[in-house]
């Protein structure tokens, strides 16, 4: 039998690359690691964690304003766009300490350096070659920005997070998760922002109420939404600003443009086509459902297969494969039912299907929503409204998608997920006692009822 340096070569430091490392060594496997800019990887360094925090930065202004209603008097305020990015700074750099810390207590082997594979089985890192007997590809993804001109001009997430200053007046391209992110946090921060998406409606694939509602909610706070609007160009202008040329909208004068659109795997340059890795018309690596690419002893996990691009879900990929390859326990990640939200303000929680969704798959289904003013803003005076739906399969009574769009949305939502997981029904909502008074318990006193059929 051939012998190899390792057991597992793990090509990418960030959640899901880290977790199986971590979980392959603490089964006894020889594993190394490579990483070629940060341990912690997007969700870490350049994604979810530091995004949560310039949320959390950009809330404070809603909040000193809602004081009033309730008897403050809230001195001068201002704001420091250096001040904040320092600090985040200084979060993100522990965490990737604590990132760091836990490969190396499990006895994994780090190495710096881009990776690419010579073969099946050779691992070429800072010029120093390797052999395993199993590479795990899990390098993510990274923004995309359409071929346009000008668009060197712009800048996506990767550098929204290291920006020098705040812009004045933002225009962010895109109507996914990161676009209606960033529109929150900039306009939160002070700059004015427009959102500029190609399509009919943002955040596609969401429920259709969520997305309109989301939308109102939105351009309450200020933020101006332009749909059908593609970005076609970015010119400079002769006083340093920006011209943004769109779609069936007239010119855009910003100081910033954000693209936010969209995110690609990173297969480029890792060989792996001459290994025999086959990848997908859009170049993610295509593995089955236990993350075994076209080489039965290469894996890949996280945003580099284009299944759910969620740490959460990149996690359970490299767990399984860890558990399969050296647990004794084949298992395969669950892409059912995952619960997700967006960050935006205010924040969408969602798990399972969408009214249009649960009407392809059960032909009957009852939708129960409400929507209503939160609490808080009786007092604050804020005419900000909440959001809450439940989609029910008509036959079997099964509560299949629960979406909200509020404030605490993705908090409550994580609760929820487990009962849609479970497979709970209206009738077992209804028999759970709601805590009073929160948003929350309109989720088990939910009364008026749609019901949907589909056309066929
Ligand atoms: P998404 O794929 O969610 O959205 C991309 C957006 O860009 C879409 O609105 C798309 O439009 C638009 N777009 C794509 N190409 C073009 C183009 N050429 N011109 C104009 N618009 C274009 O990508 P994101 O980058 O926002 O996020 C990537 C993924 O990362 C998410 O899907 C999510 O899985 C994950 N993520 C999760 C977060 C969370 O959990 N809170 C936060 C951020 C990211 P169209 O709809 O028409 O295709």
């Amino acid at each position: 039998m051939a012998t190899y340096d390792y057991d597992l070569y793990v090509i990418g430091g960030g959640s899901g690359g880290v977790r199986a490392a971590r979980m392959s060594a603490g089964f006894g496997a020889r594993v190394a690691l490579a990483e070629s800019y940060r341990l912690g990887g997007t969700c870490v360094i350049r994604g979810c964690v530091p995004k949560k925090l310039l949320v959390y930065a950009s809330h404070f202004a809603e909040e000193f304003e809602d004081a009033a209603g309730y008897g403050w008097t809230v001195g001068a305020r201002s704001f420091s766009w250096p001040a904040l990015i320092a600090a985040k700074d200084r979060e993100i750099a522990r965490l990737e300490g604590v990132y760091r810390g836990l490969l190396e207590k499990a006895g994994v082997t780090i190495h710096v350096g881009q990776a690419r594979l010579l073969d099946a089985h050779t691992v070429e890192v800072a010029g120093q070659r390797h052999t395993a007997a199993h590479i795990l590809i899990a390098t993510g993804g990274r923004p995309q920005v359409p071929a346009m001109p000008g668009a060197e001009l712009g800048f996506t997430s990767n550098e929204a997070f290291h920006l020098p200053e705040l812009p004045r007046r933002v225009a962010i391209l895109g109507g996914g998760y990161i676009a209606v992110e960033f529109a929150g946090i900039f306009n939160g921060l002070g700059s004015e922002v427009v959102l500029a998406y190609r399509g009919p409606e943002f955040l596609r694939g969401f429920d259709d109420d969520v997305r309109h509602f989301l939308h109102a909610e939105i351009e309450k706070k200020g933020v101006r939404v332009l749909l059908n609007a593609p970005p076609l160009a970015i010119a400079r202008r002769a006083d340093g600003a920006l011209d943004l040329a769109l779609g069936g909208q007239p010119p855009q004068a910003v100081d910033a443009v954000m693209f936010a659109t969209g995110r690609v795997p990173n297969t480029q340059g890792l060989g792996l086509e001459p290994a025999g890795v086959a990848l997908t018309a859009s170049g993610a690596v295509r593995v089955d459902a236990a993350s075994r690419s076209s080489v039965p002893h290469i894996y890949a996990v996280g945003d580099v297969t284009q299944r759910i691009a969620l740490t959460p879900v990149a996690i359970r990929e490299g767990a399984a494969v860890a558990a399969t390859l050296y647990g004794g326990k084949p298992a395969t990640a669950d892409h059912a039912d995952v619960p997700t939200a967006v960050f935006s303000q205010p924040p969408v929680g969602t798990v399972g299907l969408t009214e249009a969704q649960a009407v392809a798959r059960y032909g009957t289904v009852e939708a129960y929503q409400t929507d209503f003013r939160a609490m808080k803003h009786t007092l604050s005076g804020r005419q900000e409204r909440t959001l809450m739906k439940l989609i029910v399969d008509a036959a079997t009574q099964r509560v299949v998608g629960a979406h909200m769009v509020g404030a605490d949305a993705p908090e409550i939502i994580q609760g929820i997920g487990i009962a849609v997981k479970a497979g709970l029904t209206k009738a077992d909502f209804d028999a759970t006692v709601g805590i009073h008074p929160t948003a929350a318990e309109e989720f088990v006193t939910l009364r008026e009822k749609k019901v949907v059929r589909s056309a066929a």
